[in-house]
């Protein structure tokens, strides 16, 4: 017999309420306009009327109605990269055996990390990278209300190569029939997407972000696999090399995109930018003025290049493993600076977002059929998107969620302190020499 997460919870939870939302402006994701004085009827989580409130239909007439005066309907916002279930290694029980913990460890900060992603608009978030499976449990408790968060869309562990980047993470692969085989454990497993190292990253010490770990046929063997399960496939890519060969491989949606070249440097490929626009790629860009910059450098320019190429550009912010959820409305105040529109802003941050992990028609526009992942802004965020910084109602499938505290992004905090300092490539292949001349002069111990 299988027990599902519903019948082991005593009380099957109560229906969402029927009602209506009223505000002076309704931003539905759909398109950059926007409608004046709107209403928003929803019932059993879903949104089944929006228009001008001069035209809502008699049947919803006598439904309770909440009036936000100045203020916009918006779809829920979207993050495309959190990680739900991936602890720091620095954070772990105060015990003498904190291994044995570990799990436990990741499933409670997860859920500390969706609320948290809640309690700042975030209605949809995809888990690109969690140990153990956690995302797809976590996803699994949220739809059965045994904790509020938001929707989620969950990859389970990264797949690298054996020692690659987020080896710890154990989704080890080093042939195609290795990297078919974890498609299929995670398939298994129950996830709605599969995420790929495509090449090393700046928080392992065993890799580098210029590298690519695999070859074309490889990536192409674990794509075909995982849209054969029906899974989309995300890649990590920083290295120039590795995003032109997952691109090639018929690859989903990247992640971060900075176009590392091999001295570790990173420069713009306007042809590779015009590759991933044609086959409709979905990058997440949004992280990148916190990353340790390459030699010096940081990637805050691409971001508008990629748009001005036409790709279609999303939002995520390593949100769980680099970022915590409260630098969400600040990265998209970053996208601003760095010249996107803001209109384009908040549609990669809803209608574009929830395609990009695979729901298209399912959230992501306030429209009749999509599900009720509202939040409501005081203000106009098309006018000045520190609106969103001020959220009158957060409603996640129909319910109003009361948001956590969070404490304020402190952007200077963190750049002053990044996450850990790279390695130029000279000093990788240093550190590499030294470890061999250290064991060469130190031999291990005959037994
Ligand atoms: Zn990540």
């Amino acid at each position: 017999m299988t027990i599902t997460a519903s019948r082991a919870v005593d009380a099957p939870q109560a229906e969402p309420p029927a009602r209506v939302l009223l505000a002076d402006r309704l931003f539905s994701g759909a398109s950059a306009d926007q409608l004046e004085h709107a209403a928003v009827a929803i019932a059993s989580g879903q949104v089944v009327w929006a228009g001008p409130r001069s035209e809502l239909p008699a049947a919803y007439a006598d439904w309770p109605r909440q009036d936000h005066g100045d203020a916009t309907i918006l779809p829920g916002l979207v993050e495309t990269h959190a990680h739900l279930g991936s602890y720091s290694r620095a954070a772990q029980p105060d015990v003498p055996d904190p291994a044995r913990h570990a799990v436990a460890w990741e499933v409670l900060s997860s859920v500390k990390i969706a609320r948290q992603l809640a309690s700042v608009g975030v209605t949809t978030a995809q888990s690109l990278g969690a140990r153990d499976y956690v995302d797809v449990a976590l996803r699994e408790a949220v739809k059965a209300g045994l904790v509020d968060g938001p929707r989620i869309v969950a990859a389970g562990p990264p797949i690298t190569l054996t020692g690659g980047h987020s080896w710890y993470a154990g989704a080890e692969a080093d042939s195609k029939t290795e990297l078919r085989r974890q498609v299929r454990l995670h398939h298994k497993a129950g996830t709605n997407a599969v995420k790929v190292m495509a090449t090393g990253g700046f928080m392992s010490h065993s890799t580098a972000p210029w590298n690519a770990q695999f070859t074309v046929s490889q990536f192409r063997a674990l794509i075909d696999d995982a849209h054969r399960l029906g899974l989309h496939v995300a890649a990590h890519a920083h290295g120039s090399e590795g995003i032109r060969r997952v691109a090639q491989a018929g690859v989903d949606y990247i992640a971060h995109a900075s176009f590392v070249g091999p001295d570790g440097r990173t420069a713009f490929d306007p042809e590779l930018a015009d590759q991933l626009a044609s086959a409709g790629v979905y990058v997440d860009h949004s992280a990148v003025p916190t990353y340790p910059p390459v030699a010096g450098e940081g990637f805050a320019a691409r971001a508008y290049q990629l748009y001005q190429h036409g790709v279609r550009l999303v939002v995520g912010h390593d949100i769980g493993a680099v970022l915590p959820a409260s630098a969400y409305t600040w990265g998209l105040r970053q996208l601003e600076q760095a010249g996107l529109p803001r209109a384009e802003v908040l549609i990669a941050a809803t209608s574009r977002g929830a395609a990009a992990v695979g729901l298209a028609g399912v959230t992501g526009v306030v429209a009749p059929g999509y599900a009720a992942d509202l939040i409501v802004a005081a203000g106009d965020p098309l006018a000045d998107l520190t609106a969103l910084d001020h959220l009158l109602e957060i409603v996640l499938a129909g319910r109003r969620f009361e948001p956590d505290p969070v404490a304020r992004f402190d952007p200077q905090e963190r750049l002053a302190a990044p996450v850990r300092a790279p390695l130029a490539p000279d000093d990788a292949r240093a550190a590499h020499l030294e470890r061999q001349r250290r064991r060469a002069a130190h031999p291990l111990p005959r037994g």
